[in-house]
């Protein structure tokens, strides 16, 4: 037997009072982008669940992407079979079949949708609850905590059955916290640190800084990688690619060492500020940890912090290096964030950053830069793209291209 659909139940959603249609709504578009590979496939949402008919779609591909949308609490692959009392006996029959082995205990639960159905839902458990004692004589009913729990729906097209219950992520829709602006580098950390704000419901876009010639084409495409794989949990991600070259070579030439950290990350932060401001963000998410790079003291976000009032996200902050390894292995991004393209960041590091920035200082020396200007240039030389779940043909082709 093949599967037809599959029910996904919603998480925290039934809990948002009059705003559940919104969240519901959201939910079903993330999972239309992140099924888009899967022509065949169509959805329906509902107040209480969201159908994915599969149409003959291979179910454990699909199954695979639904464990990673946030806002899905769990879902069960359904058989659909004619409304018929021998054709629906027969399918209960080789389902706990399927599964018997010695000991297996079950119950039937019936609901019936329609009520013009020829059996009431009390009457349906005991007809096919005998139908499967007479194919497997030595299973044993059992009401309250069955190893198998086969649900049959009466609907009007036709009788549904399901036994089994994934478990999904959990978290909010992405896009129902409202938007943020990833600093996404091409790091371990800003990843998993915008896998987590998805988590709780916030659309990101990732704004990504290079600075050509001095990253590599390399370096783009990995934070492009990046992105596509944070897609995998909610749906299509706009990657904005600002050009930091000319504000890296002003800071060199006429900041002191110690102090081209500092700069550097406040001019990050205006820009993906003023970014943020022209795209209706409502937050910044970076991939910063308490004390694992001079530029992570908390004198140093002090510093850097003191160009935008904008709430500034650091779902990684307190984590262990080794804890958000993990996690970056777990969503799969580790893979990608390890291959060995620099950053814009690591070409132009000082060999001994100041660790404690004084405002004072940082001020002074920004007094030499066009900082406006250098702000406004940078913002009006973004390149905005979308990612998708999964890769165009055209990306295939260079891909290829690049490979020969
Ligand atoms: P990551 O692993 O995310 O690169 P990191 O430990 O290397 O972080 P830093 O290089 O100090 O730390 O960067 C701190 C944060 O600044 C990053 O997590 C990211 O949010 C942001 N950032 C750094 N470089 C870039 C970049 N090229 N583009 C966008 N954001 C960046
Ligand atoms: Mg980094």
């Amino acid at each position: 037997m093949q599967y037809a659909e599959i029910m996904v139940r919603y998480g925290e959603l039934s809990t948002k009072g009059k705003n559940r249609m919104r969240f519901i709504n959201q939910l079903r578009r993330n999972i239309q982008h992140v099924l888009s590979c899967y022509p065949d496939i169509s959805i329906r949402a509902t107040r209480d669940r969201t159908h994915i008919y599969l149409n003959g779609t291979d179910y454990q591909l699909v199954a695979q992407d639904l464990t990673k949308i946030f806002g899905i609490q769990a879902f069960s692959p359904v058989y659909k079979v004619e409304k018929d009392l021998v054709v629906l006996k027969k399918a209960v029959q080789t389902i706990m079949q399927d599964l018997y082995h010695e000991g297996l205990t079950f119950k039937i639960s019936t609901k019936r949708s329609d009520h013009s159905f020829e059996l009431d839902s009390r009457d349906l458990n005991q007809l096919l609850g005998a139908a499967v004692f007479e194919v497997l004589p030595k299973i044993q009913a059992q009401m309250k905590t069955p190893d198998v729990n086969l649900k049959v729906e009466i609907r009007d097209d036709a009788a549904y059955l399901s036994h089994e219950e994934i478990k999904g992520a959990g978290g909010l829709p992405v896009g129902t916290s409202g938007r943020g602006m990833l600093m996404l580098s091409g790091g371990i950390d800003s990843p998993v640190a915008g896998y987590l704000a998805l988590k709780r419901g916030v659309a990101i876009e990732a704004v990504h800084f290079a600075s050509p010639p001095y990253t590599s084409p390399g370096a783009l495409k990995k934070a492009q990688d990046l992105t596509r794989q944070l897609t995998k949990f909610g749906g299509n991600i706009q990657f904005i690619e600002v050009p930091f070259t000319e504000i890296q070579e002003e800071i060199k030439e006429k900041t002191p060492e110690a102090y081209l950290m500092t700069l550097t990350r406040r001019f990050m932060m205006r820009i993906t500020d003023a970014i943020r401001e022209a795209r209706q963000g409502m937050v910044i998410i970076n991939g910063e940890s308490l004390g694992q790079v001079a530029s992570q003291t908390l004198e140093s976000m002090q510093a850097i912090n003191a160009v935008t009032n904008t709430p500034v996200i650091r779902p990684v902050v307190t984590m262990d290096k080794l804890e958000i390894i993990e996690l970056a292995q777990a969503i799969d991004t580790f893979d990608i964030s390890i291959q060995p393209f620099e950053d814009c960041c690591t070409i132009f590091a000082p060999d001994r950053p100041k660790t404690n920035p004084k405002l004072k200082n940082v001020e002074q020396y920004e007094a030499r830069l066009d900082v406006e200007g250098l702000v406004a240039r940078a913002v009006a030389g973004i390149k905005v793209t979308e990612i998708t779940p999964q890769i165009e043909q055209d990306q295939v082709t260079d891909l290829i291209d690049q490979l020969l």
